[in-house]
């Protein structure tokens, strides 16, 4: 997006990838389909240390600046949900409009470019590669973060940011699976593949949409977005009735079927191998008829906050998105451009900025890019 930007406005612009092609990330997105953006991006979407810094490009790069690109390009899309846009095809798509909009700014692309070296040239840069050297005014490190290093991932961002002197703020895997370990992993590892909604809960933060049991612990949206806010050691609950008052539920079952055991009762509302597994270990089995009010009102707490405790996250490997990064203390909002470092930008996951899930981190990365590439 940078690229295209700067190309646009007569910029001389090259793209140095080193994997052997480009979007690699696009492409395995959204399941192969791209969540390419959501139509309810706001600031307070994001995390970073400074939730200001990403308001400027946000808001000067709206997503339907980009829904626009991918109308005149033909590509059909939907909303799958909560302003979540996925093509309707594949990922490709994208890739091929980012191109033709590049080749039609005549911006050049070398892939297979492993970058060797960076030097200050005042003016400018030199950026030494397996294909020789080159020189430029300006260099825009848009290299990412690293999540899921076989796909090219690599820390070499936020080298080059400490080489220019620039703070990096510390890095751990977001929109992640967590894992369980010993007796929270035994009670729950056989029902992998069972999913359901819930409202999860940690650090203040509180997302409603479904969670599904894995061999290793949990996931699903509402998981993914709460592993951006938890740490390990931090309290997570999970909501098992969302939308719902579980005493009031408890009671109106124990007005109305008091002969209905719970685990039974549970199972209409939750897939019943985990309605079962609740009433085995967490809840005690019983005809509604047999509680009285103070042991209602515990069922009704423990449903409310099911305490998950979760032992860690599945890491860089499968996480969707790097937290922290370059930080934005030293980086123009406006332009993205190096505060110390005249003619230095960052651009997209690189920088201290990490959405939710649900087309957040390609709408900062299109905004940002398209901010650095208006400055240029
Ligand atoms: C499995 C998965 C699914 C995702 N799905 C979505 C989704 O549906 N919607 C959404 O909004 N976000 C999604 N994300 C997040 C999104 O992909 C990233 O936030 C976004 O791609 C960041 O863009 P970027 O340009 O900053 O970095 P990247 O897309 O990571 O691009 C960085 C590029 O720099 C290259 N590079 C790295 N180091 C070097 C080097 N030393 N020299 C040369 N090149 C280098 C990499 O090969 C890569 O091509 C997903 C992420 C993953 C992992």
């Amino acid at each position: 997006m940078c690229a295209i930007t700067a190309g646009r406005r007569g910029k001389r612009v090259l793209v140095v990838e080193h994997a052997n092609r480009v979007g690699k990330k696009i492409l395995m997105s959204g399941g192969g389909r791209c969540n390419f953006t959501n139509t309810g991006t706001t600031p307070e979407n994001y995390l970073s240390a400074n939730p200001h810094f990403c308001k400027s490009a946000l808001a000067r790069y709206s997503p339907w600046h980009f829904i626009d690109m991918v109308e005149r390009h033909r590509i059909a899309y939907h909303e799958k949900e909560l302003g979540q846009l996925f093509c309707d095809e594949s990922s490709k798509l994208i890739v091929r409009m980012l191109l033709d909009e590049c080749a039609s700014a005549g911006v050049r692309v070398e892939t297979g470019c492993s970058i060797e070296q960076v030097q200050a040239r005042n003016p400018g840069y030199e950026v030494r590669t397996n294909r020789g050297v080159f020189r430029s005014d300006a260099l825009v490190v848009a290299s990412g973060g690293l999540s899921i290093p076989a796909m090219g991932a690599s820390g070499f961002g936020y080298q080059l940011a400490r080489q220019f002197g620039h703070d990096v703020l510390p890095t751990r895997a977001g929109l992640v699976p967590l894992t369980l370990s010993g007796r929270p992993l035994e009670q729950l590892a056989d029902l992998s593949g069972v999913a359901f909604a819930v409202t999860a809960t940690s650090n203040g933060q509180v997302f409603s949409n479904s969670m599904l049991i894995t061999h290793r612990g949990v996931s699903g949206p509402a998981i993914l977005q709460i592993s951006s806010y938890w740490e390990p050691g931090d309290p997570l609950s999970i909501d098992l009735l969302p939308g719902r008052d579980a005493l009031d539920v408890l009671q109106q079952w124990q007005a109305e079927r008091p002969a209905a055991e719970l685990k039974t009762l549970l199972g209409e509302l939750l897939p019943k191998r985990f309605a079962q597994r609740l009433c085995e270990v967490w809840l005690p089995n019983r005809p509604m008829r047999q509680y009285n009010l103070p042991r209602l009102r515990e069922m009704a707490a423990t449903l409310a906050a099911w305490p998950l405790v979760a032992s860690g996250t599945e890491g860089y490997r499968t996480a969707e998105v790097t937290l922290g990064g370059v930080d934005t203390a030293g980086v123009s909002s406006s332009t993205m451009e190096s505060r110390q470092v005249p003619g230095l930008y960052f651009i997209g996951e690189v920088l201290d900025v990490t959405g939710w899930l649900g087309g957040y981190n390609f709408q900062w990365a299109w905004a940002s890019g398209h901010a650095a590439g208006s400055a240029l």
